[in-house]
């Protein structure tokens, strides 16, 4: 299952076509029949809408994942798990019915679509989806961002100048293969053994606001994880409104890719009227409360997706934004970028915000693209959307922080290395005086190189 870079056009370069190279086409959602699958055959609506269950009955392992799909999926494919859980894998498995349920949504379910599946392969990852020559990249790390050496507090990464990222614990609702938190989020794996958070919440969010109170220069609060709809809600609850007491605080977004896996999470009651309450604070304080989600394929957009998505705005969160992740095989091609932001603008009410490129993990080589690819994608999607919702592409550079892939200030095509520049100190740099003047390298996947790219890349691999 080892995939070779497709154009991003999907349109052999030597064919002329007349007409368009996208043609857009409204597709209302559609929520797939769960019924399908042999493991949730008797299950109803009001199971299938209620979170307990969701949660309950999300799968964690492959007994769980065959009960599901009964004989409809051959053993090669658990084999194939296996293997990748066993060696691989950077994240333990843990997918709501929600999310599987937008496998194969439409066909017949076999193993091979289920193989060739985008959600699928993202979300339960196999080892023969991996790379052999060059499953890692040379300079691949376990936090590539370096998140936690930025922390200012426990969970607290201060790496631009206004603003922070708050991890307020280490779950989610569902993990996903690529995670770029792989060092911190989740359970230890075979290949993996996690960073634990150590104090106690109420310790680590009072740790948080201390720190927020004796930096009034920081404006903007991304309130992370893990995922926020693992923290319980009365606890964000008191933790936003503490953040809205700070009149220095004038941005909070909350990071929820549960939004998309488990909708069901924030339509429940409680937490519709609880964040009624939090979003109606802030209005009253001039503050801009948004939710991000992370929705990487068309697939993944259901009504409920969208009901979540609406309710969130109607009771007064000022927007609903999507950052997706750029990954071969799930939706690095024009036309599953385009199919996905059009869903999401024009039926889910979410704005297509950015599409991040998969950052520098182990074992990831497999769905990183390279930057010259992320910038013929952002060439080939401009002009089909609203300019408003037409998604930036970045790059996560070390040490850097998100640049436009356009952005970078030298390129070495044979070998891979992009170089970028930058215009801040990050919290571990505030000493140094070069810190502006340097180049920041990032790494394209070897595999795209040029044949003589490879070759200096294996004659240098142990250097
Ligand atoms: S939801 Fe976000 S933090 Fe959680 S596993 Fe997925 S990418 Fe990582």
């Amino acid at each position: 299952m080892t995939q070779t870079i497709p154009h991003p056009r999907h349109v052999p370069a030597a064919t002329p076509t007349a007409g368009q190279p996208y043609e857009y086409h409204r597709r209302p959602l559609v929520e797939p029949d769960w019924t399908r699958f042999p493991g949730w055959r008797h299950v109803t609506r009001d199971q299938w809408e209620s979170a307990q269950w969701q949660r309950v009955n999300c799968v964690k392992n492959i007994k769980q994942l065959r009960a599901v799909f009964g004989d409809l999926i051959d053993e090669t494919f658990y084999a194939d798990l296996e293997a990748d859980q066993l060696a691989l894998a950077t994240m333990s498995m843990l997918v709501p019915p929600q999310m599987i349920n937008t496998m194969v949504p439409f066909a017949t379910l076999t193993t091979e679509a289920l193989l060739a599946d985008p959600i699928r392969r993202y979300m339960i990852p196999v080892a023969s989806d991996r790379r052999t020559d060059w499953p890692s990249h040379p300079y691949a790390s376990r936090d590539s961002l370096h998140e936690h050496d930025m922390w200012v507090a426990e969970g607290l990464t201060h790496r631009y100048p206004t603003k922070v990222l708050a991890e307020l614990l280490s779950t989610c609702p569902q993990y996903c293969g690529h995670c770029t938190r792989m060092d911190l989020v989740g359970n230890s794996t075979p290949a993996v053994d996690k960073l634990k958070l150590t104090l106690k919440p109420v310790d680590r969010y009072d740790a948080h606001i201390a720190y927020l109170k004796a930096h009034p220069g920081v404006r903007d609060v991304v309130v992370s994880g893990g995922d926020v709809a693992n923290v319980p809600w009365r606890n964000l609850e008191s933790y936003l409104m503490r953040l809205l007491e700070l009149e220095t605080v004038r941005d909070i977004r909350l990071a929820t890719k549960a939004l998309m896996g488990l909708p069901q999470h924030w339509l429940q009651p409680d937490v519709v009227e609880g964040l009624e309450r939090v979003a109606r604070t802030a209005a009253r304080r001039g503050v801009n409360l948004a939710i991000h989600t992370h929705v990487n394929h068309a697939q993944s957009l259901t009504p409920l997706v969208a009901k979540a998505a609406q309710t969130a705005l109607d009771v007064g969160v000022r927007d609903v934004r999507n950052q997706g992740v750029l990954m071969r095989g799930v939706n690095a091609t024009t036309p599953e970028l385009l199919d996905l932001c059009f869903a999401l603008q024009g039926e889910a009410g979410i704005l297509p915000y950015y599409f991040y490129m998969c950052d520098m993990i182990p074992n990831a080589e497999h769905w990183r693209v390279p930057v010259w690819h992320a910038q013929q994608l952002q060439h080939d999607i401009m002009g089909y959307l609203p300019g408003y919702a037409t998604p930036r592409i970045v790059c996560d550079v070390p040490f850097v922080g998100k640049r436009w892939v356009h952005m970078l200030t030298d390129y070495d095509r044979e070998r891979g290395i992009s170089y970028w520049t930058k215009n801040y100190r990050t919290s571990i740099e505030s000493a140094d005086l070069e810190a502006l003047n340097k180049r920041y390298a990032y790494y394209d996947p070897i595999d795209t190189l040029p044949a003589d790219g490879q070759q200096w890349w294996h004659d240098h691999r142990n250097d």
